[in-house]
Formats: structure tokens, C-alpha cells, sequence
């Protein structure tokens, strides 16, 4: 009798844990070994989503969902294929992990808890006799005729496949660079932008619910609520909009200019309304009562922006109101520095997709070596879409290997 296949899985985070605990699932016959490099499993897993851990999305629709994704959109349409949102939310709550939905359409564990998902894969783990080896990273991989030799820093393993779920290692993508894998430069992505600007200063706190941000080009636009922080502005337009722009922001050294639309609609609109609060509130000061859905104080410096404070509404002129307009609906600001968002940083690059199956997830550059998680060129937005992406992939390298 043949021994069983031996498998070994590099990394013992959420793309490790999930690609192993499929694989066993699929092929219970496999020897399957976790190997992490630190003492600690699934720590990401454990901080993330402040502690609550955002499983998923409740995004059901393929076309819908890639759009999150602001790399590996394409590659993972087929992968969404086979293992959608829908079969996340099915798969934990098989093994009593109930999931729930919030008004947002992020998805946490009905415990609010991340140790309750840590709980579940170590305990398929313990079921499915999946060893684990701890404080022992991978170093390299040598190809023999028709088995791997993997040597990490205290020992080397024989085995038949392996599945690198290393995340963003620089490392682990240095040792595949130079075993002929190309790799998308790394940079952060999901952070908040410094601006240092009269208009937003003793601000903080302030936001508003549907803003519209943009690059100055005006080639990458991202909507949502937009927060003024102390140290420039933050929310969920901002942290989408600097996924989109990771590698162009980077190129720039974090100095740019964005344009923010305050209320979410059309300039236009928005000075034919002011127009008819002139004829309409001719005798009233402008700045005493803000005329849109944004607080007081900050209405207050817009209009000084605009050069437009103590004035009745009936002496502005033109010019001002298109000033006011302008402030509302393309504040124009000086971008000059990032900030990491809640520590939840991310990063863009990785394994080049075009080298990957995307219905295996094996490497088309080193046969028998599969790939999932982060260590791939995929990063999304924040909204459980992360940790879809590691569960999509790691259930195809599971399947698959
Ligand atoms: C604070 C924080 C909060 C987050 N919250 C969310 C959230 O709520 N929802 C969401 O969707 N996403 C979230 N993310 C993103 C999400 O955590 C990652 O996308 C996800 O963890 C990627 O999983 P992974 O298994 O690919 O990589 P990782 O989780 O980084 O795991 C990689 C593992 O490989 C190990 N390793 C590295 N090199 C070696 C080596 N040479 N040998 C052996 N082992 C090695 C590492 O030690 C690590 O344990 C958050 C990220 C952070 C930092």
C-alpha cells in the first residue's frame, strides 16, 4: 500500500487554517501538516475586526462582490465560482458558528467574538487529526523528481504538495521571486490621508453620510461616509479610495489632491439650490442655519472658504455662490501623508494572478505548489471581503492539491 499523500501548509493564518481544514475535508486519506513560523495561530484572525472578527459580506451576487476588490477582481469571478459568500456563511454555520448580518451588510459571529472562529478551526483541526507544527518557518523549497524537499530553519520536510498561505511575508515572496515566481511590488493599502487645512481644523468628529471622493484626474471615485479626524479625514470613502489608489498614492510618496463632495450630489443641483435660497431667504444671514445635512460649524467654514460670512443671503453674488458650491461639492485638499486605519493595514502585491489557476489555485510556474490568502496579488476593501478572499482561495487550494 502507497503511503498517504503528505501536504504541507505554509502559515498557520485564516487562508492556512481553511485551505488545510478543506483539504482533509476533501481528501481525508492526506497527511496534512500546518507549519507556522511563530508561536501563534491565527493572530490576525484573533485582532481582527476589533476583536469581533468580519467573516464575510453580505454581498450575494458575483459581479457585485468583485467590485470590493480593487486587486484580483477578475481572477476571482471564477473563483467566487465555486465558493461564494453563501457557502462561507453555510460552512461556519454547519459547525455551529451562526453568523450575523449588520446594518452595513458586514458579517460577524452571532458571539461578537473572534475566538469563537479561532475555536471552530481548531477544533476541525483536532476532529480531522491535522498536525500542527509551530515556531519552525519555511525557508526554501527543492523540487525532486516527484516530491518536494522543504527545508525550513530547524529541520526539512519530504512531501508529495504544498499550499503557501504566508500572507504579505516579504520573506516567503523573496524565496518564490527567486524559484521563478513574479511579484507585484508590495505597498500598504487602507489608510487614512493627513491634511493639514483650515477648512477641516477643530473638526473632528464631524461627518457625513454620502460623500463622493475623487482623485484630482478624476480616475478613481469611491462613495460613502466621509470623517473628519484630527489629522485629516478617514471613513469608509476614504479608506475605499485609498485601496483603489494604493499604487499610485505610493508612486507619489502620499502627496496628492482629492476632491471631496460633501453632500453627494451634483454641483449643479446643488448651486441651483443655492440660487433659490437667495431669492427665498434674501433677509437671513448665511451662516446662522446650515441649508444642507452637514453640522453648523463645519457649513461655517465653508462659507469663510468662500469668502461669504456675515453677508444676507440676497447680497451674495454669483461668483460666491459658485465659490460655495465649489466647497461643497469639489472641496479641493492637499493630501501630504497616510495614517494606518484601527491597525487594520492590508497590502496590495504579491503573487503575480496571471501565474496562478484560478480554479486550483496551483502555481502555473512551479507545478504542485498552491497558493492562498494574502501572499496572492488580491487586497480588498474593508468589510469582510478580506477574509473572503482567504476562505474563496483556501477552499480551492484545499479541494484542489
Ligand atoms: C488588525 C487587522 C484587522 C483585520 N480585520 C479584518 C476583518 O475584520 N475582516 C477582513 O476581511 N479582513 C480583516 N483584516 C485582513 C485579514 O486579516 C487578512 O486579509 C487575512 O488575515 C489574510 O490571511 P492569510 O492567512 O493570507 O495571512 P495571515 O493571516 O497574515 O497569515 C499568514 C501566516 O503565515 C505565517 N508565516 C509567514 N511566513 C512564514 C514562514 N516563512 N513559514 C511559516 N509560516 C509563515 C505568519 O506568521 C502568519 O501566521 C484585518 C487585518 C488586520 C491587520
Amino acid at each position: 500500500m502507497n503511503p498517504p499523500k503528505k501536504i504541507i501548509v505554509i502559515g498557520g493564518g485564516a487562508a492556512g487554517f481553511f485551505s488545510a481544514i478543506n483539504c482533509k475535508n476533501f481528501h481525508p486519506g492526506y497527511e496534512v501538516i500546518i507549519l507556522e513560523k511563530t508561536q501563534h495561530l491565527l493572530s490576525k484572525v484573533k485582532v481582527s475586526g476589533g476583536g469581533r472578527c468580519n467573516v464575510t459580506h453580505a454581498c450575494f451576487e458575483i459581479e457585485e462582490l468583485i467590485k470590493n476588490y480593487p486587486r484580483g477582481a477578475e481572477f476571482l469571478r471564477e473563483c467566487f465560482s465555486h465558493f461564494m459568500t453563501t457557502d462561507t456563511i453555510k460552512w461556519f454555520e454547519k459547525r455551529g458558528v451562526k453568523i450575523k448580518k449588520e446594518e452595513d451588510g458586514r458579517m460577524f459571529p452571532v458571539s461578537n467574538s473572534s475566538q469563537t472562529i479561532i475555536d471552530c478551526f481548531l477544533e476541525e483541526v483536532k476532529k480531522r487529526d491535522i498536525k500542527i507544527i509551530l515556531g519552525d518557518g519555511f525557508i526554501k523549497l527543492e523540487r525532486k523528481e516527484n516530491y518536494f524537499i522543504l527545508h525550513s530553519q530547524k529541520t526539512s520536510y519530504k512531501c508529495d504538495k504544498v499550499i503557501v498561505t504566508t500572507g504579505s511575508s516579504p520573506q516567503v515572496w523573496e524565496t518564490l521571486k527567486k524559484a521563478g515566481h513574479t511579484i507585484v511590488n508590495p505597498v500598504p493599502s487602507l489608510f487614512t490621508f493627513h491634511i493639514d487645512d483650515e477648512r477641516i481644523k477643530g473638526l473632528p468628529g464631524i461627518s457625513v453620510n454620502y460623500g463622493i471622493v475623487k482623485t484630482a484626474d478624476k480616475k478613481i471615485e469611491t462613495r460613502g461616509p466621509v470623517l473628519i479626524t484630527h489629522w485629516g479625514l478617514s471613513g469608509p470613502a476614504i479608506l475605499k479610495l485609498s485601496a483603489f489608489g494604493a499604487e499610485e498614492f505610493h508612486k507619489r510618496n502620499y502627496h496628492f489632491t482629492i476632491l471631496v463632495n460633501w453632500l453627494g450630489t451634483d454641483k449643479k443641483i446643488i448651486l441651483e439650490h443655492l440660487r433659490k435660497l437667495r431669492d427665498e431667504q434674501a433677509k437671513k444671514i448665511i451662516d446662522t442655519i446650515s441649508p444642507f445635512e452637514i453640522p453648523l460649524r463645519f457649513w461655517k467654514s465653508l462659507c469663510v472658504a468662500a469668502g461669504v460670512t456675515d453677508f444676507k443671503w440676497a447680497s451674495i453674488s454669483n461668483k460666491q455662490l459658485e465659490n460655495l458650491a465649489a466647497q461643497l461639492c469639489e472641496c479641493e485638499f492637499q493630501v501630504t501623508g497616510k495614517s494606518t486605519f484601527k491597525e487594520e493595514f492590508v497590502t496590495c502585491g504579491g503573487i503575480a494572478l496571471d501565474e496562478v489557476n484560478n480554479e486550483t489555485m496551483e502555481s502555473n510556474t512551479l507545478p504542485g505548489v498552491y497558493f492562498a490568502g494574502e501572499v496572492l496579488n488580491i487586497d480588498a476593501v474593508t468589510g469582510g471581503f478580506n477574509f473572503q478572499a482567504a476562505w474563496t482561495t483556501g477552499f480551492l487550494a484545499g479541494k484542489n492539491v
